[in-house]
């Protein structure tokens, strides 16, 4: 169906089984306001931007009003949140429905924020505009890093509060993603104890995401590896850019392989593995250096979810899925090590790269080296000689690497050029996403959130303009803490 907006939805979800969702409208708002809007984006899902960044677009976009074709569920779903098993489902967030793009993608388009759902349990189904607001920045940053994720097409203040700590003004995200299939929708599924409803999940998950599998002998376990290939290369990227997503509990691990949930998120300025920002993670679960671990830990729960279906003979399946499981590690070093000779520069393979690899983190992390920065200093035909460089171990290092790099059997241009595409010059640090978020709720000036989502709209690129968003913050801009998107 297509409508004046340009929407063209098929709502392939709401045509599973009743149990995985319900049904539930949007409820409307006081004064729906456009606060951002991404007319590329939109332009990308065949939406009509001119007349969908509009007054009665906001309204739209807050869900005051319904666009033709739309479908509106909130989906049910379980998940480990730290460890421990609930039952979940979209307590705030609607699906409209599922956007057929004229490059033939199907994306959903879902409200977050938009109301209570009956997965509310207590909480008021709203948003507050500082999260959605940060969610919409760090998306889109991690977009043009190059790296999968949700997107943000808009943010709409709804022109009423919300109740959380303190009075905050409330608004929605317009959240675009290849689909909202989690491992808690797997594990939803598993605990109704139907093999019936987890088959249709997995044909569904295989249709959507892994068409190239549907014929596959075994569906369930090429599922599972498929899964973890993508949930590999996804946090092999965080881990290149210094990415601590804060809250990896199973509901939040995307089945497409996309980055989802921008809650206490947060990108590490000098280089620790230890490093934890959220204001939850007291135990430091979800710190940077446990990503891999933790995603491990949460693919063991999506295989256990399928065992059913791998073989019907259980101690069969728990073999098969275990040898799946346990490949985890040596395909995650492999991809690791890969992307850090990117990093530096490094062509082929050298008995020496990864002990060069592990003294460089090891030194960054002795001198509170800035983790970006490092790496593109190291671009160039000299060494960089000052501050935290004037050091022996450093230059000692550096003439190790040198000694490397001269094996490639590239020239150093083309070294480089790997270097500038694999290492960003901007990264939504910490101390400029608050700096943005603090003028826009608190004085309504939106200028510094526009000008940092553009220093990140192309962060390979040096640019003179951008100076003051690539400095790592000074001892009193330290953000020590992130809090959940509420
Ligand atoms: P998260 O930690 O963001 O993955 O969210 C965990 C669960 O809490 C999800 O089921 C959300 O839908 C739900 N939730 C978060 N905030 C609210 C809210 N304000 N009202 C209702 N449910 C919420
Ligand atoms: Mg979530
Ligand atoms: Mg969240």
């Amino acid at each position: 169906m297509s409508s004046p907006y340009g929407f063209h939805f098929d709502n392939s979800y709401a045509r599973l089984p009743e149990r995985l969702f319900a049904r539930c409208e949007p409820t409307p708002v006081a004064t729906p306001v456009g606060i951002l809007f991404n007319s590329p984006l939109a332009g990308q899902l065949g939406l009509d931007a001119s007349t969908l960044d509009s007054p009665d677009g906001a309204a739209l976009l807050a869900g005051n009003t319904l666009a033709e074709g739309s479908e509106p569920i909130a989906q049910a779903y379980a998940g480990h949140q730290f460890g421990y098993p609930n039952m979940l489902g979209d307590g705030r967030a609607i699906l409209l429905g599922e956007q057929l793009t004229p490059d033939s993608q199907r994306r959903d388009i879902q409200l977050k924020g938009a109301g209570r759902t009956p997965f509310s349990r207590g909480g008021d189904g709203r948003a507050a505009l500082g999260p959605m607001l940060r969610e919409y920045l760090i998306s889109e940053a991690m977009h043009a890093l190059g790296i999968a994720t949700t997107r943000s097409l808009a943010v709409v203040a709804t022109g009423e509060p919300v109740y959380r700590e303190t009075v905050l003004p409330g608004a929605i995200l317009a959240r675009v993603a290849a689909s909202h299939l989690r491992v808690g929708t797997f594990q939803f599924a598993a605990g109704q104890r139907d093999p019936e409803l987890l088959e249709t999940l997995v044909d569904y998950t295989l249709q959507r995401h892994y068409p190239d599998l549907r014929e596959s002998d075994n569906k369930a376990l090429a599922l599972l590896d498929s899964v973890m290939e993508r949930q590999l290369d996804l946090i092999v990227h965080w881990m290149r850019v210094g990415f601590i997503h804060g809250v990896m509990n199973t509901d939040n691990v995307a089945l497409s392989g996309e980055t989802i949930d921008y809650g206490p998120c947060a990108f590490m300025d000098h280089y620790h593995p230890d490093t934890v920002f959220s204001s939850i993670d007291h135990q430091g679960r979800y710190a940077y250096g446990n990503q891999p671990a933790i995603t491990q830990w949460n693919l063991t729960r999506f295989a256990e979810t399928l065992l059913p279906l791998i073989d019907t003979d259980t101690d069969t399946a728990v073999q098969k899925a275990t040898n799946v499981i346990k490949s985890f590690s040596g395909r995650y070093d492999a991809k690791w090590l890969a992307m850090m000779r990117a990093k530096l520069g490094l062509f082929g393979e050298d008995p020496v790269d990864a002990t060069l690899v592990q003294d460089l983190l090891d030194w960054m992390q002795r001198r509170q080296a800035d983790y970006t920065n490092t790496f593109r200093d190291l671009i160039g035909e000299t060494a960089p000689v000052d501050g935290i460089y004037q050091d022996e171990a450093f230059e000692n290092w550096h003439q190790r690497w040198q000694a490397r790099l001269s094996r490639n059997a590239k020239p150093l241009k083309s070294s480089f050029c790997l270097m500038r595409n694999h290492n960003p010059a901007v990264i939504p640090r910490n101390h400029k996403v608050e700096e943005a978020l603090n003028a826009a709720v608190r004085d309504d000036d939106l200028g510094p959130t526009h000008r940092l989502l553009d220093a990140l709209s192309h962060p390979y690129q040096d640019r003179d303009d951008i100076d003051d968003y690539r400095q790592p913050p000074k001892p009193a801009e330290r953000v020590l803490q992130t809090f959940c998107g509420t």
